[in-house]
C-alpha cells in the first residue's frame, strides 16, 4: 500500500468477516426502498420521470454486472448526492440480481469503493463518506493523489477490478458525450466506466432522496448544490435569501429548493 492510500475505518479483513451476511441485508433494504419509490404516487409529473430514471439506471447496472460480475466491480464514491443515488440503486440491483443466490453477495463482504479526497476537502464531506462506509457496507479506499493517479494506484492495489461506477450526469463537465458503459480514455488507467445516473436531472435526484428520506451530506442543507473543494465551492447564489443569521451572514435555502439543472454548478468557482 502506498503512503497516500488510507483505508477508512477498521482493517478490511476484520470488517469483511463481520459484514458478509449484513451486506445481503443492506442490499435487501435498498431494494425495498426502491420498490417503495417505484410504487409511490405524486401529483407532480416529476415522480413518473424519476421512476423512469430509476428503472433505466437499474437496467444499466444489471447490464454492467452481467458483463463483469460484482467481484470485479467497484464504485467511485465522493459523498455527493448523485453517487448517493447511484449507491442505493447499485445495492438494490445486487439484491434484485442475486436474491436467489445470496452467496454471490455474501462472498463480497463489502462493496469496493474509491474516494479521492484531494486537498481542501470539506470536513462535512469526509464525515459523510465515512458514515456511508459504515452504513452501506463499503470498503472505501481513500487517496490524496490527483484523480487519474489515484485510480491507477487503486487498480494496482485491487487488480481484479474491471468496472467502476461513477455518478456523473449529463450536466457535469464533459458529461454530454458520455455513454452509459464505455472504456476509459484520455490517459486514464484502463477500466470500464459505468454511468448509471447519466440522464438524471437535478430535480429528480432530490425527488428520489427526499421521498425515501435518505440522509445526505449536511452541506446541501446550507445552500451548496454541487460539492467540490473548499477552495472552489461556494453556496449557490440562486438560493440566497434576504434573511440573515445571528452573525449577520445571509441565510441560504437548502439545495433541494433549486429547480434548474443549468444553475446547479453556479457555486463552483472554477
Ligand atoms: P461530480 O459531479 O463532482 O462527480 C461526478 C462523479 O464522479 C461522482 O458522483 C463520483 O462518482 C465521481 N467522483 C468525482 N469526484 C470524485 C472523488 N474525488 N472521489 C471519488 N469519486 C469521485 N475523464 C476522461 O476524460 N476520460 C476518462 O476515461 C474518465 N474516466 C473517469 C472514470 C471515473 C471513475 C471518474 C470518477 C471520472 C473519470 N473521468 C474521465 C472524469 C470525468 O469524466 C469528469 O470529468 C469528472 O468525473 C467530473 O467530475 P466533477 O467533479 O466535475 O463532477
Ligand atoms: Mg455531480
Amino acid at each position: 500500500m502506498t503512503v497516500t492510500e488510507i483505508i477508512l475505518s477498521k482493517p478490511y479483513t476484520a470488517r469483511h468477516m463481520a459484514a458478509s451476511s449484513r451486506l445481503f441485508e443492506i442490499c435487501h433494504e435498498c431494494a425495498s426502498l426502491v420498490d417503495d419509490f417505484l410504487a409511490s404516487t405524486s401529483e407532480k409529473s416529476l415522480r413518473k420521470d424519476t421512476q423512469k430514471q430509476v428503472q433505466q439506471s437499474i437496467s444499466i447496472i444489471k447490464t454492467a454486472l452481467s458483463q463483469h460480475g460484482p467481484k470485479e466491480t467497484a464504485l467511485s464514491f465522493n459523498g455527493g448526492k448523485d453517487c448517493l443515488v447511484m449507491l442505493i440503486l447499485y445495492l438494490a440491483s445486487l439484491y434484485m440480481m442475486y436474491k436467489d443466490t445470496p452467496e454471490r453477495i455474501e462472498e463480497l463482504g463489502l462493496i469496493s469503493s474509491v474516494y479521492v479526497e484531494g486537498h481542501h476537502a470539506f470536513p462535512e464531506v469526509e464525515d459523510f463518506v465515512k458514515e456511508c462506509n459504515e452504513k452501506y457496507g463499503l470498503d472505501t479506499v481513500k487517496y490524496e493523489s490527483p484523480m487519474k493517479d489515484s485510480f491507477a494506484q487503486y487498480l494496482t492495489y485491487r487488480p481484479h477490478i474491471k468496472a467502476i461506477l461513477a455518478g456523473i450526469r449529463r450536466a457535469d463537465p464533459y458529461g454530454d458525450t458520455l455513454e452509459f458503459i464505455q472504456e476509459t480514455d484520455h490517459g486514464w488507467p484502463k477500466f470500464v466506466r459505468v454511468h448509471p445516473v447519466l440522464e438524471w436531472h437535478y430535480v429528480e435526484v432530490w425527488d428520489f432522496l427526499l421521498t425515501l428520506k435518505i440522509p445526505y451530506c449536511s452541506l446541501y442543507d446550507l445552500g451548496y448544490t454541487s460539492l467540490g473543494k473548499q477552495s472552489n465551492t461556494a453556496r449557490n447564489p440562486c438560493l440566497e435569501t434576504e434573511e440573515t443569521d445571528a452573525k449577520g451572514s445571509p441565510v441560504y435555502l437548502p439545495a433541494y429548493r433549486l429547480n434548474d439543472d443549468d444553475k446547479e454548478r453556479l457555486g463552483r468557482l472554477q
